[in-house]
C-alpha cells in the first residue's frame, strides 16, 4: 500500500489536531508523520499563551498528549524550520508538509509614541508570564497606572494578571520569578480601553465575568459608555453573548467600589491617538478621542480628547503571524495564502504538497477548538490531492534524526517530552504550594532534561 510520509511543522493544536484527524481518516494509503516542533516542548500557545490561572484550559495538553501518544507520530522538538531544516529538506523526504507555525507576535499599533519606554506588547508580556523560553525572564513591573489597548480575551488576560494579587497565583504554575515580579508589583489602576462601545466588544462572557471575581479589586465602569444606539440595542436584543456581558457589565455598574486596593477601568469609545512621554522618554500618559456610535453599529471620533495618566502601556491588539522561508507569505494579514488550506502562490495557483492549518492559515483570532475544524479541512485537501503529492527520493526514516544529528542540532522526541513533563510534575508536586507543574524556563535546562543529558551539567 502507498505510504504517506508527512511533514507537519508547529506543534501546537492546529499541528496536532490535523496529524490526529488524518490518522483517523478513511484513506486508501498508510501514514507515517514527523512533527516538527522550534521549541522544545510542544502545545504551542496552550502552553505558552493561555494564562496559568485558566487550569482548564492549559488541560487541554492532556488530550493532545493522547495523540502524541497514540503511537503513531514522531515528534523532533528544538527544531525550527528554515534554520535546522528547509524545504528542500522536506521534499526529499516527505510528500507533503503541513505548516502550523501560528502567531506569537504582536501585531502592530499605529499611534505616536508607541517605540516609548514602557510601552509593550502583549504577546511579550504574555510570553514571560507564561514561561516562554525565549523571552528575557526580566519583566519591568513598576507603574502604578497601566493602560491595556484592546477589547479582546488577551487584553482581559493582560489585565487581569497585571490587577490580580500575585498570591492567588500561587497555586498556578506561574513560574516563581514570574510570582515575585507581580507580588512586588506597585499598581493600583489597570485601564482598559476599546475604541468602541460595550455592546460590540470581543470579549467572551465567562473571561469578563471573571474579572468580577478578582479578591480585592474594583471594577470600574463608566454610565456615559451605556447610552445605547439602536445597533447596540438590537445586538443585546439578538446575540446571546452580547446580552450576558450587558448584563455583567450592568451589575458592576450598580455595586459599591472604594474598598479595595486595586481598581479595573473599562473604558469604552476610548479610540487610542497617543502615549505621550516624559522628558526622559517613558510613557506619561494615554490620549484617547472620545467616539461615539455613528448609527451603523460603527463609531466615530468627537474631536474629544482625553489623558488618563500611566506609566505603561500594553497593546492587546492582536497576535500576527511570520513569514517562513521559501513560502508564500501575505504581509498584510500575516498568514499564508491559501484556499481551504492548500497553499497558493503569488499567482493564486495552488502550491503542490503544501499546506497551512490553524493561525497561520485563518489569522489569529478563535479558540483552541476551532483549530479542529480548520484541520479537517485541510487535512481533507491533502488526502485528496494524492496525485500531486511530492516524490521524495530518501525514504528510510532513520535519514531525517541522522541529517538533524549531522547538523548538530540537538533536538528532542517524545520520550523527552515524557522525561520533561514528567519532571516538571514532580518539581510541582514538591512545590510549597503543591502546582500541577512547575515549568523549566531555560530552554538548554529544557533540553538537557529532555535529553537526560546528564553530562552537560557538569
Ligand atoms: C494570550 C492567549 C490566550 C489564549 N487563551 C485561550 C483560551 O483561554 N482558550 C482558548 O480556547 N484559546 C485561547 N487562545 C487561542 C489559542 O491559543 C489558539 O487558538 C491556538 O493556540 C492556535 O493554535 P495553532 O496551533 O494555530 O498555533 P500555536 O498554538 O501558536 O502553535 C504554533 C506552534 O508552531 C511552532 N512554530 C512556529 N514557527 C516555527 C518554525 N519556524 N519551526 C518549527 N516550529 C514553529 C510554535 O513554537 C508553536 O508551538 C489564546 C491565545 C492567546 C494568544
Amino acid at each position: 500500500m502507498t505510504t504517506l510520509r508527512l511533514a507537519i511543522v508547529g506543534a501546537g493544536p492546529a499541528g496536532i489536531y490535523a496529524a490526529d484527524i488524518l490518522l483517523k481518516a478513511q484513506k486508501g494509503f498508510d501514514v507515517q508523520i514527523d512533527l516538527f516542533e522550534q521549541l522544545p516542548a510542544p502545545y504551542g500557545l496552550v502552553r505558552y499563551g493561555v494564562a496559568p490561572d485558566h487550569p482548564r484550559i492549559k488541560g487541554i495538553v492532556n488530550a493532545l498528549r493522547d495523540v502524541l501518544d497514540s503511537g503513531d507520530i514522531r515528534v523532533f522538538g528544538n527544531v525550527r524550520y528554515g534554520v535546522d531544516i528547509s524545504l528542500d529538506d522536506l521534499k526529499k523526504h516527505y510528500n507533503a508538509v503541513i505548516f502550523s507555525t501560528g502567531a506569537i507576535r504582536d501585531a502592530d499599533l499605529d499611534v505616536p509614541g508607541i517605540e516609548l519606554e514602557g510601552s509593550y506588547g502583549a504577546a511579550d508580556f504574555v510570553s514571560w508570564f507564561d514561561g516562554h523560553p525565549d523571552v528575557p525572564r526580566t519583566w519591568p513591573l513598576d507603574a502604578s497606572s497601566v493602560a491595556v489597548v484592546g477589547v479582546g480575551n488577551v487584553a482581559l488576560d493582560v489585565s487581569r494578571i497585571l490587577a490580580k494579587h500575585a498570591d492567588d497565583l500561587l497555586p498556578t504554575e506561574i513560574p516563581d520569578n514570574v510570582y515575585e515580579v507581580l507580588k512586588a508589583s506597585p499598581v493600583t489602576d489597570v485601564h482598559v480601553f476599546g475604541r468602541r462601545g460595550p455592546a460590540q466588544v470581543k470579549f467572551t462572557p465567562l473571561e469578563l465575568r471573571e474579572l468580577g471575581e478578582l479578591r480585592d479589586v474594583d471594577m470600574i465602569v463608566y454610565d456615559e459608555d451605556f447610552d445605547h444606539d439602536e445597533a447596540a440595542k438590537t445586538a443585546i436584543a439578538t446575540n446571546k453573548q452580547v446580552f450576558v456581558m450587558d448584563k455583567v457589565l450592568n451589575q458592576w455598574r450598580q455595586r459599591e467600589v472604594g474598598q479595595a486596593s486595586r481598581r479595573l477601568h473599562l473604558h469604552f469609545y476610548a479610540k487610542p491617538v497617543e502615549i505621550v512621554g516624559d522628558d526622559e522618554g517613558r510613557v506619561s500618559a494615554f490620549r484617547y478621542e472620545r467616539t461615539r456610535p455613528d448609527g451603523q453599529g460603527g463609531v466615530e471620533g468627537t474631536g474629544g480628547m482625553r489623558d488618563v495618566p500611566v506609566q505603561a502601556v500594553y497593546r492587546a491588539v492582536g497576535y500576527f503571524g511570520s513569514p517562513l522561508d521559501g513560502i508564500p507569505f501575505d504581509e498584510r494579514r500575516g498568514v499564508i495564502p491559501n484556499h481551504e488550506g492548500q497553499v497558493m502562490d503569488d499567482d493564486n495557483q495552488i502550491v503542490p504538497g503544501v499546506y497551512a492549518t490553524g493561525w497561520i492559515k485563518r489569522g489569529p483570532v478563535g479558540l483552541i477548538g476551532h483549530t479542529k475544524s480548520d484541520a479537517m479541512e485541510t487535512v481533507s485537501h491533502v488526502i485528496r490531492d494524492q496525485a500531486s503529492w511530492w516524490q521524495p527520493s530518501e525514504l528510510d526514516p532513520d535519514a531525517v534524526p541522522a541529517l538533524l544529528t549531522a547538523r548538530g542540532v540537538e533536538f528532542t522526541d517524545l520520550d523527552g517530552w515524557h522525561r520533561l513533563d514528567e519532571h516538571e510534575q514532580a518539581l510541582g508536586a514538591a512545590h510549597e504550594h503543591e502546582r500541577v507543574r512547575v515549568k523549566v524556563v531555560p530552554r538548554d535546562e529544557m533540553v538537557r532534561v529532555s535529553r537526560a543529558d546528564e553530562a552537560r551539567t557538569a
